[in-house]
């Protein structure tokens, strides 16, 4: 056995100890190479349970939260799900190998192109991606069983996606300030009543509006 496996089969082992119990994200997790989507300098830490760095002062989450949140949406072959944050794009893949169709958005379009790459080298073939303020979600396609955000809001989650939501649909999302946060999954009971569950602290890179600018990506190019 090689040791990327015997690491892989690790990280597997501490998932399901530290309480993950759904089967279809745990093998979505142990099918998905997490080294494509780090950089080759990191690539020996690919199956350590830590967030590392993707470039442009973004960052792919620790499996575990990425295990967590993925189990939190309660997800079904038939979902219709949006990841707001891209990123690496490895969270986009281990909920696309779980859901029906999976719409992300990213607002740092070199992230973004990179992470179709890693798609398409995979093969998975429903996802839709696009370079875009996710704050905004994507009004063409409402309404989602399910919403992912992958970068912490400020105090509370954008109007937006909660009006994108499906009745009885889940959105998990960290909510807190630049430092700190808590990850925490709404469901939405009807049109303005939502139940909140907290389920852990966490810390992510913020939301913010707009897409990069140009100077934004210079300034971030070395972080
Ligand atoms: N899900 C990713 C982790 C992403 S880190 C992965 O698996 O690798 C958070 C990402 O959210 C960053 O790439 C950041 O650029 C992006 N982001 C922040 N605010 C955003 C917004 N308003 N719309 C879309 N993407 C946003």
């Amino acid at each position: 056995m090689n040791t990327e496996s015997t690491r892989k089969i690790r990280l597997i082992m501490k998932l399901r100890n530290m309480g993950i119990k759904d089967t279809n994200v745990l093998s979505a997790i142990e099918t998905t190479p997490r080294e494509n989507f780090i950089p080759d300098a990191l690539k020996d830490k690919a199956y350590e349970d830590m967030a590392l760095p993707i470039g442009l002062g973004q960052t792919i989450s620790q499996p575990y939260v990425v295990a967590l949140m993925s189990e939190a949406l309660r997800l079904t072959d038939r979902d219709k799900v949006l990841e707001v944050g891209t990123g690496s794009g490895y969270q986009a893949v281990i909920l696309a190998k779980i859901c029906r169709r999976l719409y992300t958005i990213e607002r740092h379009k070199p992230l973004l192109d990179v992470a179709q790459q890693h798609f398409d080298a995979l093969k998975i073939n429903n996802i839709t991606a696009m370079a875009a303020d996710g704050m905004k979600g994507w009004p063409q396609q409402k309404p989602f069983d399910k919403i992912i955000v992958t970068a912490a809001a400020f105090e509370r989650p954008p109007e937006a996606l909660f009006e994108q939501l499906k009745i009885g649909g889940i959105m998990v999302v960290p909510v807190g300030d630049r430092i700190e946060q808590v990850l925490k999954r709404y469901e939405k009971l009807d049109d303005d009543t939502y139940s909140v569950t907290d389920l852990v602290g966490v810390r992510f890179v913020p939301l913010l509006p707009n897409l990069a600018s140009k100077q934004e990506q210079l300034d971030d190019a070395y972080i």
